[in-house]
C-alpha cells in the first residue's frame, strides 16, 4: 500500500454496512488500514456482518454500533458512542440508503418522508455530529453516497431522485460551511450496483436488457467497483479534492 493512501490509525464510521454498497466500503477502508465502524438498524445482522469481517483483521480493527440514522438523538449518541470507545473519528461515509417505487400519483406522504429522512437528511445529522468532532481537530473526511438519479430521474423513484439530488448540493454546502476547518466532503454516485436493494431489477430481464444497452460498460457496477474510489477519497491522496461528486457508472451518465 503506498503512503498516500495508507488509512491506518484512522477510524471510519460507514452508515448501513451491514450489508450491500456500505459493506464493502467497510471493508475497503479496513483493508487500506483503517479501524471501522459498521452500522445499520437491525442488530442481529449488524453483529453478524460484524463477526465476519472482524475475522480477516487484527483484534480491535472492526467495531459496530446499531443506530438510526434518521433520528437526531440516536446520531449523536452513535458518534458519540465512537468517540468514546474506538477512537476520533476521522472518516464518516454517509451510504445508509432506502429505495421505494411508487409512481408519484400513488405514493404516500409517509413513504416520501421515509426516504428522504434516511437518503438525504440522516447525512446532515450524523454528518453534524461528526463535524462537530472533527471541526476542533482542523481535519475529517466525509463521503456522501449519491447516485445517479443526482442527475437523472427514473419514473417511480421520485423521492429517492429528490433525496439523491439534495445530497449532491448538501456534499456543497457542507462544503462551503466547513471546508476551511479543515474538512474534506466529496460524494460518490454510483451506477447500478447489484445488492439486495436491486435484486428484483436484476432478475427482471426487460430492466436487465436496458441496463446493459444503457451502460458504456456493458455490466452492472459490483460493491467492489466503489471501494477503490472511497478509499482514494479518504486518504491524503485527495487533500484539494473538496465538494466533489464523483461518478462510478460505467460511464452511464454521459451518454444518451
Ligand atoms: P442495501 O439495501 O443493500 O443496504 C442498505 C443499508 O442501509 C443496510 O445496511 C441497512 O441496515 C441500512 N439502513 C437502512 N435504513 C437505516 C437507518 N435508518 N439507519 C441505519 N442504517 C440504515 O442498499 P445498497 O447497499 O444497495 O445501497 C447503499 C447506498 O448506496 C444507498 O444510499 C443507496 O441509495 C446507494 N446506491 C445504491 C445503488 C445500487 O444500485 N444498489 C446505486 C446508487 C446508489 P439494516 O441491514 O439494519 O437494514
Amino acid at each position: 500500500m503506498s503512503g498516500l493512501f495508507d488509512l491506518s490509525g484512522r477510524v471510519a464510521l460507514v452508515t448501513g454496512s451491514s450489508r450491500g454498497i456500505g459493506n464493502a466500503l467497510a471493508r475497503g477502508l479496513a483493508d487500506a488500514g483503517a479501524t471501522v465502524v459498521l452500522n445499520g438498524i437491525n442488530p442481529e445482522r449488524l453483529e453478524a456482518s460484524r463477526d465476519a469481517m472482524a475475522a480477516g483483521f487484527p483484534a480491535g480493527r472492526v467495531h459496530s454500533r446499531a443506530f438510526d440514522v434518521t433520528d437526531a438523538v440516536s446520531a449523536a449518541e452513535g458518534v458519540a458512542w465512537i468517540e468514546a470507545n474506538v477512537g476520533p473519528l476521522e472518516i464518516l461515509v454517509n451510504n445508509a440508503g432506502v429505495q421505494h417505487r411508487v409512481p408519484m400519483l400513488d405514493l404516500d406522504v409517509r413513504d416520501w418522508d421515509r426516504v428522504i429522512s434516511t437518503d438525504l437528511t440522516s447525512a446532515f445529522l450524523v454528518g453534524r455530529e461528526a463535524a462537530r468532532h472533527m471541526i476542533p481537530r482542523g481535519r475529517g473526511k466525509i463521503i456522501n453516497i449519491c447516485s445517479v438519479q443526482t442527475d437523472l430521474a427514473r419514473p417511480t423513484i421520485a423521492p429517492y431522485v429528490a433525496a439523491k439530488g439534495g445530497l449532491r448540493n448538501l456534499t456543497r454546502a457542507m462544503t462551503a460551511e466547513w471546508a476551511a476547518s479543515g474538512l474534506q466532503i466529496n460524494g460518490i454516485a454510483p451506477g447500478y450496483i447489484h445488492t439486495e436493494m436491486t435484486q428484483n431489477l436484476v432478475d427482471d430481464e426487460a430492466f436487465n436488457s436496458w441496463i446493459l444497452g444503457r451502460t458504456p460498460a456493458h455490466r452492472w457496477g459490483t460493491v467492489a467497483d466503489l471501494a477503490g474510489p472511497a478509499v482514494w477519497l479518504a486518504s491524503e491522496a485527495s487533500n484539494f479534492v473538496n465538494g466533489q461528486t464523483i461518478f462510478v457508472d460505467g460511464g452511464m451518465t454521459v451518454v444518451v
